[in-house]
């Protein structure tokens, strides 16, 4: 745990996810390995496990830089500015 800004930014309550699965795996024709959740927008993604990265390419693009697990029974945070779990 860290002392992050960027989690006292985020809206409250948290967003609801825009997908159920990864949208640019679907596009692309790839499998999520497993999914994370951007607690800016909602939006899905998958992580750095997966083929695509979608979860990274989604901060490069939007610059939201708090996501959490959206694996069943896993509710950790990760911060991409901070580089750690928050
Ligand atoms: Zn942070
Ligand atoms: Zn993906
Ligand atoms: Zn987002």
């Amino acid at each position: 745990m860290s002392d992050c800004p960027h989690v006292s930014a985020l809206p409250r309550p948290e967003p609801v996810p825009l997908n159920v699965t990864c949208p640019g795996c679907l596009a692309a024709g790839t499998h999520p390995v497993q999914l994370r959740l951007c607690l800016v927008c909602g939006n899905v993604g998958c992580c750095d496990s997966s083929p695509l990265q979608h979860a990274t390419e989604h901060f490069k693009e939007t610059g939201h830089p708090v996501m959490r697990s959206f694996e069943p029974g896993e509710s950790w945070r990760w911060c991409f500015e901070d580089g750690s779990i928050v």
